[in-house]
Order: structure tokens, then sequence, then C-alpha cells
């Protein structure tokens, strides 16, 4: 692939589009279609419609990284509103477009063109989207950005320090005890003083997606979540069975867990902010800083695959990454990509603690997705639905698993061992936050004490060894409120555990052989978003985690490898 016409990041051009830019672009659009004699005509319109996507979301993307990177700037975050402002009118025109070309004359010759999974998607964006909730939509996406900006508002003194949300997260995972334990106080202080803050917001989110889902004819919340999300080939009862089968399997053995860390960790009781030290000797912790730390993965990469590697490369080149902590930076990481110069894009804020190694694994996962499928012939076939796209993420964590001496040296067994127990013990945890999500949807009209008392329901099914000790937010069953996606991203959690679920497999898999496990990944990545979820499991050898044993043997497995009987 020629890449030498990909820019800089610093050197991109991404103009802003006015409303008048978008219509006449629409019009455009909308002229090529009507004048479509042949079905040569039609693939030429739906070309060009695709490449004005590229364009458009390409602003968007862009808009968006420039916010989170500096949440306190008025200009980015005006740009961002207006773009958030205009962007209902992109997808209703882009529904308008796929109601056509679903209801089109010629439609079986663009389905034999394009494949039919493409259909079935636009069906989805079809029923999920309406005029009459594009305010509405508006209205989800500001009260979103409240939460962002409230979170990344936090300024905690703490020891002589400021920190804020994202890098006080160092100091509650402390080998020190009194240090984890203070910091923990400290952030769940801040979530208690600002309880009523955070109560309003997501009261407002639910009653508005309730709503809207009434508006589009539909009982509740769940129902177009689960659309939301482009679910084609499983539903509810599907995610349930998966959820009981983690209640099954995976609890008994992450209780076990927990009592080993007690053990080893030498203490009676296992209060939460112990729950995030393995060791007395602290955490693995990667041996250098950001800099130290690029170097080491290119390495690894190199070592691993030559697209890896050249990939890796490219982005390091082209300064594709923003991973350093910053004061008003918004927290966490991501992965999102301009399709319009045809890069990913990679999001994190580094803290000297051993996640910031996964960065490299997980974010570098959905880039390397990204762009082995961004020349699938539609935007829409490039990213595969969330649970998907998760399996490439979380799976290449584990296939880096032989070169974890290079950011560990001689701890590299012990943040190998480490990362397949929390990937266990996040499994209870996630299909936790799941069904908290579809209680909270079906009685739309719950107080905030009643929906912390739902948490704590839920956390009574799959987290029974949790101790929040005196900590106020916590003990009154807040702990959900730091969870991003349940505020902006409903019932988008459940994928993280069913990719899980897929990673583990390769784990099992790279472990007899990891050659022939990463070319297998290889594959899957390039195929992007061209098939639904159990397709593309089936298509890469793994069992899909609804199914029976699909837990079952992994949880058989680990507990062998970590030497715990549940
Ligand atoms: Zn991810």
């Amino acid at each position: 692939m020629n890449t030498s016409a990909i820019p800089h990041f610093d050197d991109m051009q991404v103009p802003e589009w006015t409303d008048a830019d978008l219509k006449a672009t629409f019009v455009a659009i909308d002229e090529k279609f009507a004048r479509a004699q042949s079905v040569e005509d039609l693939i030429a319109a739906i070309r060009f419609w695709d490449g004005e996507q590229r364009r458009i979301s390409t602003w968007k993307e862009w808009v968006s990284v420039r916010f989170t990177q500096n949440t306190s700037d008025v200009t980015r975050k005006d740009a961002r509103e207006r773009m958030e402002a205009l962007w209902p009118s992109v997808t209703d025109h882009g529904v308008q477009i796929k109601r056509m070309l679903l209801n089109h004359a010629q439609r079986a010759e663009i389905e034999a063109f394009y494949g039919p999974e493409i259909f079935e998607k636009w069906t989805l964006d079809i029923a999920t989207f309406d005029p009459i909730i594009a305010d509405d939509l508006v209205e989800e996406s500001t009260l979103s950005a409240q939460y962002t900006e409230l979170m990344a508002s936090a300024e905690l003194p703490f020891r002589g320090e400021t920190l804020n949300l994202s890098t006080i997260l160092k100091f509650m995972q402390d080998s020190d005890r009194t240090v984890r334990e203070e910091a923990t106080a400290l952030y769940w202080g801040w979530f208690e003083t600002n309880r009523a803050e955070l109560d309003r917001i997501f009261g407002a989110l639910v009653t508005l997606r309730t709503n809207m889902a009434k508006k589009l004819g539909m009982p509740s919340h769940t129902e177009l979540g689960y659309l939301r999300m482009q679910r084609l080939d499983y539903g509810p009862a599907d995610v349930a069975k998966f959820r009981e089968q983690v209640r099954q399997y995976v609890v008994p053995l992450a209780q076990a867990l927990r009592r080993e860390q007690a053990q080893r960790l030498g203490l009676d009781e296992l209060m939460f902010w112990d729950e995030t030290v393995f060791d007395p000797s602290g955490n693995p912790a990667p041996q250098g800083d950001h800099d130290w730390m690029v170097e080491r993965a290119t390495e690894m990469f190199d070592a691993m695959h030559p697209e890896l590697s050249s990939f890796f490369r490219l982005l390091n080149e082209r300064g594709l990454m923003d991973l350093k902590s910053r004061q008003g930076k918004a927290g966490g990481g991501y992965c999102t990509a301009f399709l319009e110069f045809g890069v990913p894009f990679i999001y994190a804020n580094f803290n000297g603690t051993k996640g910031d190694v996964v960065v490299f694994t997980h974010e570098m996962g959905h880039a390397f997705q990204g762009w082995s499928s961004q020349n699938k012939p539609l935007m829409d076939q490039v990213w595969p639905t969330m649970e998907s796209a998760e399996i490439h993420s979380m799976s290449l964590e584990f296939l880096t698993w032989p070169h974890m001496e290079k950011f560990f040296g001689g701890d590299a067994d012990r943040f190998r061992r480490q990362h397949l127990a929390e990937t266990l013990l996040f499994l209870p945890y996630g299909v936790a936050v799941d069904h908290f999500q579809h209680l909270i949807y079906d009685r739309p009209d719950a107080t905030p004490e009643e929906r912390n008392a739902m948490w704590q329901e839920v956390e009574a099914l799959y987290l029974p060894w949790r101790n929040y000790g005196d900590i106020a937010a916590l003990k009154r069953g807040a702990a959900w409120q730091r969870q991003l996606h349940i505020y902006g991203m409903p019932f988008y959690y459940i994928d993280y555990t069913l990719a899980a679920t897929c990673a583990l497999q390769f784990w099992v898999r790279s472990e007899e052989n990891a050659d022939a496990a990463l070319a297998d990944y290889v594959k899957l990545c390039a195929r992007g978003g061209d098939a639904p979820f159990r397709e593309l499991c089936r298509s890469a050898g793994l069992r899909a985690p609804f199914d029976d044993g699909a837990l079952a043997g992994i949880a058989a497995h680990a507990a062998r490898v970590l030497g715990v009987s549940a």
C-alpha cells in the first residue's frame, strides 16, 4: 500500500461543514441517484455517496478527537457542538438513501454486488432513526457531553499534587495499602460531592431514551438499544443465557481468585481498594516512560508480523497517537479513524501503570482492524459491530503475551498471570453492568435511590465478594456512576464480555500454536464488518459465547493454569 500521501496528524486539513455545505452535498448525491439509469450508474452513485460520507465522518471524528484532547478549550467545544447540532441531518439523509436502496427496483443487482449483509444492517439503521427523534438525539449527545465534562473537571488534591480521575488511578493501585485506601476514598468522595449532578444527568438520559423508543413504537429503550447496537443475530434472551453461564462457571472461579488474592496479600478481608493489587510487591509496571514504551512496542510488532510492524511504524511517524495524560484532557482511551485520509487514531491517558501497555495491545488491535479493512467498498463494511470489534482488540492483548518481557522484564510472568485473572474477573463485572441496564430501562421512572438498589441487586449476583468499607458513595450503591458506557453508550458493555470470551478462545489456541492463532487473527481483522457477530465467530473457528459450553472449557483451563480450584 502506498502510504506516502497520508498526512501527519498536525497537517491534516479538515474543513468545517456548515449546514449549507451539507445541504449542497445531499442535493448532489440525490441527483446522482435520480439520474442513474443502469446498475453501473447506480453503483457509481453509491460510490460517490460513500466517498462523501467518509469525508463527513472524518470531520465528525476530527472535532470529537480535538474536543477530548482539551475539553477546556472553548473553540473546540463550540466546534463539537456545531457538529453535533448538524449531525441528525447527516443521519437523516443517510437513512433516506438507505431506505431508497432497500426499496429499489434494482435491489437484487445491488445486493449481488455488495452482499446481503449490508442490506440487513441498513434495515436496522432505518428502524432506529426517524426525524421525530432528531432533537432528542442532539439532547442525548449534549447530556453525555455534560457527563464527560463533569468527570474531566475533577481536581483532586492528593499528597501535594492535583490529580484528575485518570491520574489518581495509579495511586488507587499502590502497593501501600494506606495510599490506595486514601486515594480510593478521595476518588469516590468526588462522586459523593457531585451526586446530585450525576443523578440529574442520568435521570434525564433515561427519560429521554425511553421517550425516543416510544416515539419509534417500541415498548422500552432495551429494544431500541439492541437495534442501535446493530445486533442482527442475537437478542436479550441470548445475552441472558450468556450472563447465566458467567454466573455458573466464572463467578465461582472469580471468588476463588479473590480468596487466593487475599491470602497472597496477607489480608483477613479483601477490601474494594485491595482488588486492584494482586501481589504484595505491587502490580508489575512498565519499566520506562512514554517514549521508551513506543520503542518497545515498535520492536514487539516488528517481531510479530510484517503487517503489524509497518502499520505501527506508520501510526507513530504520522502522529496518530495521543497517549500522555494532561489536565483538561478527557479520560479513557479509544481508537477512531479518519476515513478520508485512510488512517486510524489512538487516544489514551498514560499513567505509569501496566494499563499503558494495554493501549498498545488493545487499541492497536482496533486500529489494525480498521486499517486492514478500510478499503471495503462501503464505509458501513469497515467496522464490525462492537462485540466483534472488541475481539480484535482483546485478542491482540493475548496474542502479544510472548513479548511482554520487553515491557516488564522479569515481571512478565506476573503480568500475564494477572492479565488472565483480570480478564476472568472482568466477566462478572461486565455482565453486572449489562444486567443493571436491563433493569434500568425496564423501570425508567425509578428514583436515584431505587437505581442504586438495582445495582446492589446485580452486585449480589455477580460480585458477591465486594466489600466497600465505609466509602459513602459505594455503600449506597453508586459504583456504577463511574462507568461512562452506562451514561453514554447504553447496552454497549456486554460487548466487551462477549469479545473477551472470544479472546480467551484465541488465548487457548495461541498456547497450542502462537503463529497459527496470529494468522487466523490477521485474517479476521481483514474481514472487518462484512458479516454479523455469529458469522464472524464461525469464520474464525470461535464458539459463539451464548452457546452451551462456551465458558465451561475456558474456565476449567484457566483454573488449571492459575492453579486455583473453584
Ligand atoms: Zn476496545
